[in-house]
């Protein structure tokens, strides 16, 4: 099914064979985890290359694709420029080559193909997602959360921040995902106002504001959900910010549809931002997307480009960070609908620790 699709664009684009080197992108295509290169050509058989550790693995796991064993004293660019011209094939798209690996395989193919970069071909593909990537990623979305449920149970005063981004991995661990999607961020205190901080041995005391932002990895899908917290009662000015920051996801989430740009839906969290003079401690996009890897197409800032789509699976995570203060951040999964976005993760909001 995705193989036809990708041909389908392959014809489009008038590219006789796809050469595909992206680790996410040849899981995405055979559902394979490890290879090398795989060789899509428009009317034969695809080839998959790979080093004898998961050769077995390849053919066991694999039907419809022909799977070739590299080893190490084998130049790849030699048999896979061999392979094109066999096959006769005059152009080669490529999702993504080193330069020395471009220069190579462009040296060798000399005439008889040229090479063209089609990465864009391949994600206008991956960011749409089909009907069973959204079940795997509903699943991720639901560790992620007992993930969440983890942390809070762990969060008080005198906890230093590993120690609840370690109950948040154990429990999304525990339950059956693959491991974390990327580093859990726990982020306390003044550190809270880091947007990309981590969890560091910091003590979290009465009053802080804790930033949690965490996912899980389930069949190889990622989820990506952050909520942020005080520990103890919060404050006027924190109550008011985290309003604030509620509010602005709600408008970018009422703004998510089909069709859509990118940046307006960006706009839509930094205009209301603005209205309560916060938007100069929002510092970054408003969200990625989110699939195979954690950071996807399509990003969601004002210099993006991106139409959304139905079927994307996007991020909507506004924030606000306030140097030597704190910051505040609420994020969601969300997928793209014709009429609007449907939350993949469903944990509560809310700033106090029940
Ligand atoms: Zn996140
Ligand atoms: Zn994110």
């Amino acid at each position: 099914m995705r193989l036809r699709r990708l041909r389908d664009s392959m014809q489009k684009n008038n590219i006789d064979a796809a050469l595909i080197t992206r680790e996410p992108n040849i899981l995405y295509f055979t559902g394979f985890r490890g290879g090398t290169y795989l060789l899509v050509p428009l009317d034969e058989e695809p080839t998959l290359y790979v080093y004898g550790v998961d050769y077995e693995a390849a053919r066991e796991e694999l039907s419809g694709i022909d799977v070739k064993l590299l080893r190490y004293e084998d130049d790849p660019n030699k048999i896979i420029s061999e392979k094109v011209v066999e096959l006769g094939c005059r152009s080669v798209g490529f999702d993504f080559l080193d330069a020395k690996t471009y220069e190579k395989l462009g040296k060798l193919l000399g005439t008889a193909a040229e090479l063209r970069e089609v990465d864009e071909v391949v994600w206008s593909l991956r960011t749409v997602k089909d009907e069973e990537e959204l079940k795997l990623m509903a699943e991720a979305a639901r560790l992620t959360e007992l993930g969440l449920e983890a942390a809070l149970e762990a969060l008080r005063p005198g906890v230093r921040e590993y120690e609840v981004a370690a109950e948040a991995e154990y429990a999304m661990r525990r339950n059956g995902a693959e491991g974390p999607a990327f580093e859990t961020i726990v982020a306390s205190g003044p550190r809270s106002a880091y947007p990309h901080g981590w969890s560091s041995d910091r003590t979290i005391r009465e009053g802080d504001l804790v930033i949690i932002d965490l996912g899980a990895k389930h069949a190889g899908y990622c989820s990506d959900l952050t909520r942020t917290y005080v520990v103890g009662k919060p404050t006027e000015k924190q109550l008011r910010l985290y309003e604030a920051v509620r509010e602005a996801q709600e408008k970018a989430l009422k703004a998510v549809r089909a069709g859509v740009e990118a940046r307006e839906v960006d706009a839509e969290a930094r205009k209301t931002l603005e209205t309560h003079g916060l938007s100069k401690y929002f510092v970054h996009g408003l969200g990625h997307g989110v699939g195979l890897e954690i950071h996807e197409p399509p990003r969601l800032n004002q210099a993006s480009k991106a139409k959304l789509k139905a079927g994307n699976v996007i991020t909507i995570e506004p924030g606000v960070y306030i140097p030597g203060y704190g910051g505040i951040r609420i994020e969601d999964t969300v997928l793209v609908v014709e009429e609007g976005a449907e939350r993949l993760t469903k944990a509560g909001y809310g700033l106090s620790v029940a």
